[in-house]
Protein backbone atom coordinates (compact mmCIF):
# COMPACT_ATOMS: atom_id res chain seq x y z
CA UNK A 1 0.00 0.00 0.00
CA UNK A 2 1.04 3.23 -0.73
CA UNK A 3 1.16 6.29 2.23
CA UNK A 4 0.68 9.48 1.96
CA UNK A 5 2.00 11.39 5.48
CA UNK A 6 1.15 14.92 5.74
CA UNK A 7 3.38 17.43 7.82
CA UNK A 8 7.00 18.05 8.27
CA UNK A 9 8.27 18.36 11.90
CA UNK A 10 10.09 15.98 14.33
CA UNK A 11 6.93 14.24 15.02
CA UNK A 12 6.15 13.54 11.06
CA UNK A 13 9.78 12.29 11.14
CA UNK A 14 9.26 10.04 13.70
CA UNK A 15 6.14 8.64 12.13
CA UNK A 16 7.86 8.26 8.75
CA UNK A 17 9.80 5.99 10.51
CA UNK A 18 7.21 4.02 11.98
CA UNK A 19 5.20 3.46 8.32
CA UNK A 20 8.01 2.96 6.49
CA UNK A 21 8.94 0.18 8.45
CA UNK A 22 5.54 -1.19 7.82
CA UNK A 23 5.85 -4.40 5.55
CA UNK A 24 2.16 -3.29 4.15
CA UNK A 25 3.88 -0.01 3.22
CA UNK A 26 4.95 -0.16 -0.35
CA UNK A 27 5.65 3.52 -0.89
CA UNK A 28 5.77 6.92 1.39
CA UNK A 29 5.34 9.96 0.80
CA UNK A 30 5.52 13.14 2.81
CA UNK A 31 4.22 16.10 2.01
CA UNK A 32 5.39 18.55 2.24
CA UNK A 33 8.35 16.72 4.29
CA UNK A 34 12.05 17.61 5.33
CA UNK A 35 14.65 15.56 4.93
CA UNK A 36 14.76 13.52 7.62
CA UNK A 37 11.28 12.12 6.33
CA UNK A 38 12.96 11.85 3.19
CA UNK A 39 15.64 8.93 4.63
CA UNK A 40 11.97 6.70 4.91
CA UNK A 41 10.51 7.99 1.63
CA UNK A 42 9.96 10.63 -0.98
CA UNK A 43 8.96 13.99 0.03
CA UNK A 44 6.54 16.01 -2.19
CA UNK A 45 7.02 19.57 -1.21
CA UNK A 46 5.01 20.53 -4.48
CA UNK A 47 1.61 19.08 -2.76
CA UNK A 48 -0.26 21.73 -1.84
CA UNK A 49 -1.48 20.61 1.58
CA UNK A 50 -4.39 23.08 2.36
CA UNK A 51 -5.61 22.45 -1.11
CA UNK A 52 -7.61 19.04 -0.73
CA UNK A 53 -8.74 18.81 -4.37
CA UNK A 54 -4.54 18.47 -5.13
CA UNK A 55 -4.42 16.64 -2.27
CA UNK A 56 -7.43 13.94 -3.41
CA UNK A 57 -5.98 14.32 -7.16
CA UNK A 58 -2.71 13.20 -6.03
CA UNK A 59 -3.87 9.94 -3.84
CA UNK A 60 -5.85 8.81 -6.95
CA UNK A 61 -3.06 9.13 -9.15
CA UNK A 62 -0.45 7.43 -7.09
CA UNK A 63 -2.82 5.03 -5.67
CA UNK A 64 -2.59 6.04 -2.33
CA UNK A 65 -4.50 3.58 0.30
CA UNK A 66 -3.69 5.90 3.56
CA UNK A 67 -3.35 9.19 4.51
CA UNK A 68 -2.10 9.62 7.31
CA UNK A 69 -1.96 13.84 9.22
CA UNK A 70 0.74 14.50 11.52
CA UNK A 71 -0.35 18.52 12.76
CA UNK A 72 -3.76 20.00 13.79
CA UNK A 73 -4.31 22.69 11.42
CA UNK A 74 -5.21 20.53 8.53
CA UNK A 75 -7.63 18.47 10.58
CA UNK A 76 -9.37 21.90 11.78
CA UNK A 77 -9.18 22.74 7.76
CA UNK A 78 -11.34 19.21 7.17
CA UNK A 79 -8.68 17.21 5.33
CA UNK A 80 -10.16 14.07 6.76
CA UNK A 81 -13.56 15.36 5.28
CA UNK A 82 -12.85 15.75 2.20
CA UNK A 83 -10.96 12.69 1.50
CA UNK A 84 -13.06 10.29 3.40
CA UNK A 85 -15.68 11.93 1.48
CA UNK A 86 -13.64 10.70 -1.92
CA UNK A 87 -13.53 7.18 -0.89
CA UNK A 88 -9.68 7.95 0.61
CA UNK A 89 -8.67 6.59 3.90
CA UNK A 90 -7.49 9.21 6.21
CA UNK A 91 -6.34 8.94 9.53
CA UNK A 92 -6.88 11.57 11.72
CA UNK A 93 -10.58 13.39 13.55
CA UNK A 94 -13.26 15.27 11.46
CA UNK A 95 -13.33 18.75 10.99
CA UNK A 96 -16.16 18.76 13.62
CA UNK A 97 -14.35 16.02 16.23
CA UNK A 98 -11.54 18.30 16.10
CA UNK A 99 -12.89 20.61 18.20
CA UNK A 100 -12.09 18.75 20.70
CA UNK A 101 -8.74 20.28 20.50
CA UNK A 102 -9.49 23.63 18.41
CA UNK A 103 -12.23 24.88 21.28
CA UNK A 104 -11.76 24.76 25.11
CA UNK A 105 -15.35 25.80 25.48
CA UNK A 106 -16.41 23.03 23.19
CA UNK A 107 -14.35 20.51 25.57
CA UNK A 108 -15.23 21.59 28.60
CA UNK A 109 -19.03 21.78 27.94
CA UNK A 110 -18.59 17.98 26.91
CA UNK A 111 -16.81 17.37 30.29
CA UNK A 112 -19.65 19.01 31.99
CA UNK A 113 -22.39 16.96 30.36
CA UNK A 114 -20.44 13.71 31.00
CA UNK A 115 -18.60 13.79 34.09
CA UNK A 116 -15.31 14.01 33.36
CA UNK A 117 -12.90 15.08 35.48
CA UNK A 118 -11.67 18.79 34.59
CA UNK A 119 -10.84 22.04 36.12
CA UNK A 120 -14.32 23.67 37.59
CA UNK A 121 -14.65 26.48 35.08
CA UNK A 122 -17.09 29.16 33.66
CA UNK A 123 -16.58 30.42 29.73
CA UNK A 124 -17.11 34.58 29.05
CA UNK A 125 -17.32 36.87 26.10
CA UNK A 126 -17.86 39.90 28.13
CA UNK A 127 -15.05 41.68 30.68
CA UNK A 128 -17.66 42.48 33.60
CA UNK A 129 -18.86 39.32 34.17
CA UNK A 130 -15.43 37.79 33.91
CA UNK A 131 -14.08 40.34 36.43
CA UNK A 132 -16.40 39.57 38.71
CA UNK A 133 -16.33 36.06 38.81
CA UNK A 134 -12.55 36.55 39.54
CA UNK A 135 -13.04 38.09 42.05
CA UNK A 136 -15.87 35.49 43.38
CA UNK A 137 -13.21 32.95 42.93
CA UNK A 138 -9.84 34.32 44.25
CA UNK A 139 -6.01 33.28 43.07
CA UNK A 140 -4.64 30.92 41.71
CA UNK A 141 -6.58 30.96 38.88
CA UNK A 142 -5.95 29.72 35.42
CA UNK A 143 -7.40 32.16 32.62
CA UNK A 144 -7.61 30.50 28.64
CA UNK A 145 -7.97 32.13 25.31
CA UNK A 146 -10.92 30.15 23.42
CA UNK A 147 -9.84 28.60 19.68
CA UNK A 148 -6.55 27.27 19.05
CA UNK A 149 -3.51 28.96 20.32
CA UNK A 150 -0.70 27.05 19.97
CA UNK A 151 0.03 26.72 23.74
CA UNK A 152 0.28 30.69 24.11
CA UNK A 153 -2.95 32.18 25.50
CA UNK A 154 -2.93 30.18 28.65
CA UNK A 155 -1.89 32.31 32.36
CA UNK A 156 -1.53 30.77 34.99
CA UNK A 157 -2.04 33.47 37.20
CA UNK A 158 -0.81 33.39 41.13
CA UNK A 159 -2.72 36.79 41.78
CA UNK A 160 -5.80 38.36 41.00
CA UNK A 161 -3.79 41.30 39.58
CA UNK A 162 -2.30 39.11 37.22
CA UNK A 163 -5.72 36.94 36.44
CA UNK A 164 -7.39 40.70 35.75
CA UNK A 165 -4.73 41.58 33.65
CA UNK A 166 -5.05 38.56 31.28
CA UNK A 167 -8.84 38.46 30.97
CA UNK A 168 -8.71 42.10 30.01
CA UNK A 169 -5.84 41.62 27.78
CA UNK A 170 -7.64 38.05 25.75
CA UNK A 171 -11.19 40.59 25.94
CA UNK A 172 -10.01 43.31 24.17
CA UNK A 173 -9.83 41.50 21.00
CA UNK A 174 -13.44 41.77 19.45
CA UNK A 175 -15.55 38.28 19.81
CA UNK A 176 -12.96 37.15 21.96
CA UNK A 177 -14.34 34.11 24.19
CA UNK A 178 -12.34 32.91 27.20
CA UNK A 179 -12.35 29.87 29.83
CA UNK A 180 -11.34 30.55 33.58
CA UNK A 181 -10.77 27.74 35.47
CA UNK A 182 -9.76 26.26 38.82
CA UNK A 183 -6.11 25.67 39.47
CA UNK A 184 -4.86 22.13 39.84
CA UNK A 185 -2.15 20.68 41.83
CA UNK A 186 0.04 18.17 41.04
CA UNK A 187 2.25 16.49 38.15
CA UNK A 188 1.15 16.93 34.24
CA UNK A 189 1.69 13.64 32.34
CA UNK A 190 0.43 13.09 28.53
CA UNK A 191 -1.53 9.69 27.88
CA UNK A 192 -2.57 9.29 24.13
CA UNK A 193 -5.12 6.34 22.68
CA UNK A 194 -6.27 5.11 19.30
CA UNK A 195 -9.88 5.77 18.65
CA UNK A 196 -11.95 4.15 15.84
CA UNK A 197 -14.98 6.14 16.74
CA UNK A 198 -16.27 4.04 19.69
CA UNK A 199 -13.23 1.87 21.07
CA UNK A 200 -9.79 3.40 22.27
CA UNK A 201 -6.93 1.63 23.01
CA UNK A 202 -3.72 2.68 24.82
CA UNK A 203 -0.72 3.63 23.23
CA UNK A 204 1.49 5.05 25.92
CA UNK A 205 2.40 7.77 28.08
CA UNK A 206 5.07 10.91 27.86
CA UNK A 207 5.63 13.67 30.09
CA UNK A 208 7.59 16.56 28.67
CA UNK A 209 9.52 19.52 29.25
CA UNK A 210 7.85 22.99 27.89
CA UNK A 211 9.61 25.66 29.14
CA UNK A 212 13.11 26.73 27.23
CA UNK A 213 15.75 26.62 30.09
CA UNK A 214 16.66 24.12 32.69
CA UNK A 215 14.69 23.87 36.06
CA UNK A 216 11.68 24.86 34.04
CA UNK A 217 12.65 28.48 33.58
CA UNK A 218 11.79 30.85 30.82
CA UNK A 219 9.03 31.12 28.11
CA UNK A 220 7.00 28.06 26.96
CA UNK A 221 8.09 26.39 23.77
CA UNK A 222 6.23 23.54 21.69
CA UNK A 223 8.36 21.29 23.80
CA UNK A 224 12.05 20.73 24.92
CA UNK A 225 12.09 17.22 25.29
CA UNK A 226 9.91 14.46 26.13
CA UNK A 227 10.21 10.78 28.00
CA UNK A 228 8.25 7.88 27.85
CA UNK A 229 6.71 5.97 29.58
CA UNK A 230 5.51 7.99 32.52
CA UNK A 231 5.65 6.34 35.22
CA UNK A 232 3.40 8.09 37.27
CA UNK A 233 1.00 7.02 35.16
CA UNK A 234 0.69 3.98 36.93
CA UNK A 235 -1.73 0.65 35.66
CA UNK A 236 -4.33 2.14 38.15
CA UNK A 237 -4.09 5.42 36.48
CA UNK A 238 -4.37 4.25 33.28
CA UNK A 239 -7.73 2.50 34.17
CA UNK A 240 -9.03 5.42 35.51
CA UNK A 241 -8.28 7.55 32.28
CA UNK A 242 -9.56 5.32 29.50
CA UNK A 243 -12.87 4.51 31.81
CA UNK A 244 -13.56 7.95 33.35
CA UNK A 245 -11.91 10.21 30.72
CA UNK A 246 -11.52 8.69 26.90
CA UNK A 247 -14.51 5.91 27.38
CA UNK A 248 -17.11 8.95 28.21
CA UNK A 249 -15.53 11.40 25.57
CA UNK A 250 -16.06 8.89 22.83
CA UNK A 251 -19.42 8.44 24.08
CA UNK A 252 -20.20 12.20 24.03
CA UNK A 253 -18.58 12.76 20.57
CA UNK A 254 -20.97 9.57 18.82
CA UNK A 255 -24.25 10.92 20.64
CA UNK A 256 -22.96 14.46 19.31
CA UNK A 257 -22.91 13.28 16.04
CA UNK A 258 -19.38 13.92 15.52
CA UNK A 259 -17.21 10.20 16.64
CA UNK A 260 -13.40 10.73 17.17
CA UNK A 261 -11.24 8.47 15.35
CA UNK A 262 -7.67 9.28 15.38
CA UNK A 263 -4.91 9.84 18.32
CA UNK A 264 -6.76 11.42 21.58
CA UNK A 265 -3.67 12.78 23.19
CA UNK A 266 -5.26 14.11 26.53
CA UNK A 267 -3.27 16.45 28.92
CA UNK A 268 -3.53 15.16 32.44
CA UNK A 269 -3.22 16.53 35.87
CA UNK A 270 -2.94 13.85 38.29
CA UNK A 271 -4.08 15.14 41.53
CA UNK A 272 -4.82 13.63 44.68
CA UNK A 273 -8.32 13.04 43.90
CA UNK A 274 -7.43 11.33 40.42
CA UNK A 275 -6.52 12.27 36.87
CA UNK A 276 -8.01 15.52 35.77
CA UNK A 277 -8.22 16.58 32.05
CA UNK A 278 -6.45 20.07 31.18
CA UNK A 279 -7.00 19.74 27.58
CA UNK A 280 -7.31 17.14 24.71
CA UNK A 281 -4.95 17.55 21.28
CA UNK A 282 -6.24 15.48 17.97
CA UNK A 283 -3.31 14.05 16.94
CA UNK A 284 0.11 13.01 17.91
CA UNK A 285 2.45 15.35 20.50
CA UNK A 286 5.44 17.02 19.24
CA UNK A 287 8.11 15.57 20.72
CA UNK A 288 5.79 12.98 22.46
CA UNK A 289 5.79 11.13 18.90
CA UNK A 290 9.91 10.64 19.05
CA UNK A 291 9.72 8.81 22.01
CA UNK A 292 6.06 6.76 21.67
CA UNK A 293 7.64 5.54 17.89
CA UNK A 294 11.03 4.06 18.89
CA UNK A 295 9.31 2.21 21.79
CA UNK A 296 6.76 0.87 19.31
CA UNK A 297 6.75 -2.87 19.16
CA UNK A 298 3.59 -3.73 16.85
CA UNK A 299 2.97 -2.76 13.45
CA UNK A 300 1.53 0.95 13.60
CA UNK A 301 -0.19 0.67 9.93
CA UNK A 302 -2.91 -2.18 10.46
CA UNK A 303 -3.59 -0.11 13.34
CA UNK A 304 -4.08 3.12 11.76
CA UNK A 305 -6.27 1.37 9.19
CA UNK A 306 -8.48 -0.56 11.53
CA UNK A 307 -9.26 2.89 13.23
CA UNK A 308 -10.15 4.69 10.01
CA UNK A 309 -12.44 1.38 9.50
CA UNK A 310 -14.08 2.19 12.38
CA UNK A 311 -13.32 -1.42 13.79
CA UNK A 312 -10.39 -1.34 16.60
CA UNK A 313 -11.46 -4.52 18.07
CA UNK A 314 -8.97 -7.07 18.30
CA UNK A 315 -6.09 -4.83 17.63
CA UNK A 316 -3.28 -4.28 20.20
CA UNK A 317 -0.56 -1.91 20.02
CA UNK A 318 2.76 -3.26 21.57
CA UNK A 319 4.96 -0.80 23.03
CA UNK A 320 7.88 -2.50 24.67
CA UNK A 321 7.23 -2.27 28.69
CA UNK A 322 11.10 -2.44 29.62
CA UNK A 323 12.61 0.23 27.16
CA UNK A 324 12.24 3.71 27.65
CA UNK A 325 12.63 6.28 25.35
CA UNK A 326 14.07 9.76 25.90
CA UNK A 327 14.25 12.75 23.25
CA UNK A 328 16.64 16.36 24.01
CA UNK A 329 15.19 18.63 21.37
CA UNK A 330 17.90 20.84 19.72
CA UNK A 331 16.60 24.45 18.92
CA UNK A 332 18.48 27.12 17.52
CA UNK A 333 19.98 30.16 19.14
CA UNK A 334 17.16 33.07 20.08
CA UNK A 335 14.13 29.82 20.23
CA UNK A 336 11.74 30.38 21.22
CA UNK A 337 12.03 34.07 19.99
CA UNK A 338 13.38 35.40 16.64
CA UNK A 339 16.16 32.75 15.59
CA UNK A 340 18.59 32.90 12.49
CA UNK A 341 18.32 30.53 9.86
CA UNK A 342 21.03 28.93 7.61
CA UNK A 343 23.63 27.21 10.19
CA UNK A 344 25.52 24.09 8.97
CA UNK A 345 24.50 20.77 11.09
CA UNK A 346 27.32 17.95 10.90
CA UNK A 347 27.66 14.50 12.88
CA UNK A 348 23.70 13.47 12.77
CA UNK A 349 24.60 10.16 10.99
CA UNK A 350 27.30 9.87 13.87
CA UNK A 351 24.68 10.58 16.49
CA UNK A 352 22.16 7.80 14.85
CA UNK A 353 24.73 5.53 14.58
CA UNK A 354 23.35 2.89 17.05
CA UNK A 355 20.42 0.65 16.91
CA UNK A 356 19.15 2.37 20.58
CA UNK A 357 19.80 6.63 19.38
CA UNK A 358 17.28 8.41 16.35
CA UNK A 359 17.93 11.80 15.28
CA UNK A 360 14.87 12.96 14.38
CA UNK A 361 14.47 16.22 11.96
CA UNK A 362 12.06 19.01 12.44
CA UNK A 363 13.32 22.41 11.30
CA UNK A 364 16.35 21.10 9.15
CA UNK A 365 16.86 22.12 5.36
CA UNK A 366 19.06 19.99 2.89
CA UNK A 367 21.02 22.21 0.47
CA UNK A 368 23.89 20.96 -1.61
CA UNK A 369 25.02 18.19 0.55
CA UNK A 370 24.69 19.76 3.55
CA UNK A 371 22.05 20.14 6.72
CA UNK A 372 20.92 23.67 7.67
CA UNK A 373 18.95 24.62 10.19
CA UNK A 374 15.93 26.35 9.39
CA UNK A 375 13.71 26.64 12.50
CA UNK A 376 13.33 27.31 16.32
CA UNK A 377 13.17 23.47 17.19
CA UNK A 378 15.47 21.69 15.30
CA UNK A 379 16.73 18.26 16.00
CA UNK A 380 15.08 15.80 18.49
CA UNK A 381 18.09 13.54 19.85
CA UNK A 382 16.12 10.58 20.93
CA UNK A 383 17.47 7.28 22.67
CA UNK A 384 16.29 3.87 23.91
CA UNK A 385 17.38 2.58 27.17
CA UNK A 386 16.57 -0.23 29.98
CA UNK A 387 15.73 2.82 31.89
CA UNK A 388 14.81 6.57 31.64
CA UNK A 389 18.48 7.08 33.05
CA UNK A 390 20.28 4.79 30.26
CA UNK A 391 17.93 6.88 27.65
CA UNK A 392 18.99 10.15 28.54
CA UNK A 393 22.61 8.92 29.14
CA UNK A 394 22.88 7.83 25.61
CA UNK A 395 20.70 10.93 23.89
CA UNK A 396 23.40 13.49 25.74
CA UNK A 397 25.98 11.38 24.63
CA UNK A 398 24.78 11.40 21.15
CA UNK A 399 24.28 14.66 21.16
CA UNK A 400 28.02 15.10 22.23
CA UNK A 401 28.35 13.85 18.37
CA UNK A 402 26.38 16.79 17.07
CA UNK A 403 28.41 19.63 15.71
CA UNK A 404 26.31 22.74 15.47
CA UNK A 405 27.26 25.66 17.15
CA UNK A 406 24.52 28.10 16.80
CA UNK A 407 22.09 25.32 18.58
CA UNK A 408 21.45 24.61 22.43
CA UNK A 409 19.50 22.17 24.13
CA UNK A 410 18.53 21.87 27.98
CA UNK A 411 20.54 19.55 30.27
CA UNK A 412 17.99 18.25 32.42
CA UNK A 413 15.68 16.49 30.36
CA UNK A 414 13.77 13.43 32.29
CA UNK A 415 15.42 14.58 35.77
CA UNK A 416 12.23 14.02 37.90
CA UNK A 417 11.90 10.18 36.25
CA UNK A 418 15.46 9.87 36.88
CA UNK A 419 15.39 10.56 40.38
CA UNK A 420 12.36 8.81 40.31
CA UNK A 421 14.83 5.36 39.66
CA UNK A 422 17.47 6.49 41.88
CA UNK A 423 14.85 6.28 44.31
CA UNK A 424 14.33 2.99 43.72
CA UNK A 425 10.56 3.06 41.65
CA UNK A 426 11.70 1.74 38.51
CA UNK A 427 10.65 2.44 34.93
P1 LIG B 1 -3.18 24.13 27.88
O1 LIG B 1 -2.87 24.94 26.67
O2 LIG B 1 -4.62 24.11 28.28
O3 LIG B 1 -2.56 22.76 27.85
O4 LIG B 1 -2.35 24.81 29.07
C1 LIG B 1 -0.96 24.96 29.00
C2 LIG B 1 -0.35 24.66 30.34
O5 LIG B 1 -0.91 25.48 31.35
C3 LIG B 1 -0.60 23.23 30.84
O6 LIG B 1 0.33 22.32 30.32
C4 LIG B 1 -0.46 23.39 32.33
O7 LIG B 1 0.89 23.40 32.71
C5 LIG B 1 -1.04 24.75 32.58
N1 LIG B 1 -2.45 24.64 32.94
C6 LIG B 1 -3.50 24.70 32.10
N2 LIG B 1 -4.65 24.56 32.77
C7 LIG B 1 -4.34 24.42 34.07
C8 LIG B 1 -5.10 24.26 35.27
N3 LIG B 1 -6.44 24.23 35.26
N4 LIG B 1 -4.44 24.16 36.44
C9 LIG B 1 -3.09 24.23 36.47
N5 LIG B 1 -2.31 24.38 35.38
C10 LIG B 1 -2.93 24.48 34.19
Amino acid sequence: MNILLIGSGGREHALAYALAKSPLCTRLFTAPGNPGTAEHGENRPDLPVSDHAAVRAFCEAEAVGLVVVGPEAPLVAGLVDDLTAAGIRAFGPTRAAAQLEGSKGFTKDLCAAYAIPTAAFARFSALEPALEYLRETGAPIVVKADGLAAGKGVTVAETLEQAEGAVRALLAEPGAEIVIEECLVGEEASFFALCDGTRAIPVGTAQDHKRVFDGDRGPNTGGMGAYSPASIVTPEIERAVMEGIIAPTLRGMRERGMPFTGILYAGLMLTADGPKLIEYNTRFGDPEAQVLMPRLASDLVPALLSACDGDLSGVALEFDPHRAALTVVMAAAGYPGTVVRGSEIRGVAEAAASDATFVFQAGTRAEGGRLLADGGRVLAVTALGDSVMEAQARAYAAITRIDWPEGFCRRDIGRRAVAREVAGEGI
